[in-house]
C-alpha cells in the first residue's frame, strides 16, 4: 500500500467554507495595529548604511590640489563601461596659469564622467584607483530629468574645496613630491601657495580661509572630509531642481585611515575599449 499523501488542503466543512469569503481580511485586520515601518521618502529621508555604495566623489589633498591623475584605471576596472577619463599634462596647466598645477605629479584627470545610467555601484572602480582619488559617497538620489543628465561630469563629481584649502590650479607644496602628498604629508596650503594665488586670483574666493590657516587664525583644513554634497554646478542645479533638493553624507578616504587600508587590494579587470577609441574606454554614452 502507497504511503503517498497529496499536498492539496483538505476540503473545507461547512464553517470553513462559509468564512472563506472574508478569510483574507484577517491579515488586514493583524497587520493594522503593528506599529507602521513605512518612511515617508522624501519628505523624511533615513541614512543609508555608512558603507552604501552611492555617488562617486573625486577628492582633493590638503591643500586644495586634486587628487585624480587621469589614469583611467577606473574606467579599464569598471565592468559596465560607465567611466569615461582623459588625462592631461600639469605641465600645460604650469604654462597657461604662469606655473599652477591642477594635481601634484605630471598628469591631471582633464575629463571625468560617470554614466549613472550604467553604473551598478560595485566599487571596483575605487579599488583600482591608485591614489585614493575615487571614493563613493551615500548620496542615493540619482534619478534626473533626462537621459544625457545621468552622465556625471567632474564639476559634479569633483569634492568641495575644504574650508582653509586653496582651490587650484596653484603650485605644490615647495619641496614636496607627488609621493609626499599620497603618504599625506601635505597637511594644508602654504604661505608660498597663498601668495601665488593672491597674485593670480586675488578675487579667489578660498583665499581669506586659506590666508588665515596659514597665519595660524584657523585651524587647517582636516584631513577627512565629511560634507553634504559638492558645490551646485549648471549641470548639478538643473538636476537638483528637477528631483527636488537633496543631502547625503559623503565618505572620504584618509592617509592611513581605514578606508585606504580596506583599499590596498587594487584589482582591475582590463577591458577592451568599446567607444571611446585605443587607449581609452568610454561610458557607453547614450543607449
Ligand atoms: S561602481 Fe562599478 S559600475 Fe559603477 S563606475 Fe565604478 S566600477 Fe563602474
Ligand atoms: S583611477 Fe583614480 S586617479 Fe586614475 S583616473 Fe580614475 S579616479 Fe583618477
Amino acid at each position: 500500500m502507497s504511503d503517498y499523501q497529496p499536498l492539496r488542503p483538505q476540503a473545507k466543512g461547512p464553517i470553513g467554507k462559509l468564512l472563506a469569503p472574508v478569510a483574507g481580511f484577517g491579515v488586514t485586520l493583524g497587520s493594522m495595529f503593528r506599529p507602521t515601518v513605512t518612511e515617508q521618502y522624501p519628505f523624511e529621508k533615513v541614512p543609508p548604511a555608512k558603507r552604501y555604495h552611492g555617488r562617486h566623489q573625486l577628492n582633493r589633498y590638503a591643500d586644495g590640489l586634486e587628487k585624480c591623475i587621469g589614469c583611467e584605471l577606473c574606467a579599464w576596472a569598471c565592468p559596465a563601461d560607465a567611466i569615461y577619463v582623459e588625462g592631461a599634462d600639469n605641465a600645460d596647466v604650469l604654462v597657461e596659469t604662469g606655473g599652477g598645477q591642477v594635481s601634484p605629479g605630471e598628469r591631471y584627470g582633464r575629463v571625468y564622467q560617470i554614466n549613472y545610467l550604467r553604473c551598478i555601484f560595485c566599487g571596483l572602480c575605487v579599488e583600482a584607483c591608485p591614489t585614493r582619488a575615487l571614493t563613493m559617497s551615500n548620496d542615493f538620489e540619482l534619478a534626473g530629468p533626462t537621459r544625457a543628465g545621468m552622465i556625471y561630469e567632474k564639476q559634479d563629481l569633483l569634492a568641495p574645496v575644504a574650508e582653509g584649502a586653496l582651490a587650484g590650479p596653484h603650485p605644490m607644496v615647495t619641496g614636496t613630491t607627488d609621493t609626499d602628498y599620497y603618504q599625506g604629508k601635505v597637511t594644508a596650503p602654504t604661505a608660498d601657495q597663498v601668495a601665488w594665488v593672491r597674485e593670480h586670483r586675488p578675487d579667489d574666493a578660498t583665499l581669506e580661509a586659506a590666508t588665515a590657516v596659514v597665519e595660524g587664525t584657523r585651524p587647517a583644513p582636516a584631513p577627512t572630509v565629511h560634507t553634504l554634497r559638492p558645490p551646485a554646478t549648471k549641470a548639478t542645479a538643473t538636476r537638483e531642481a528637477a528631483r527636488g533638493g537633496h543631502a547625503g553624507e559623503l565618505t572620504h578616504d584618509t592617509p592611513g585611515g581605514p578606508l585606504s587600508a580596506a583599499l590596498d587590494a587594487a584589482g582591475s579587470t582590463a577591458r577592451a575599449a568599446a567607444t571611446a577609441g585605443p587607449g581609452q574606454t568610454g561610458n557607453g554614452g547614450i543607449r
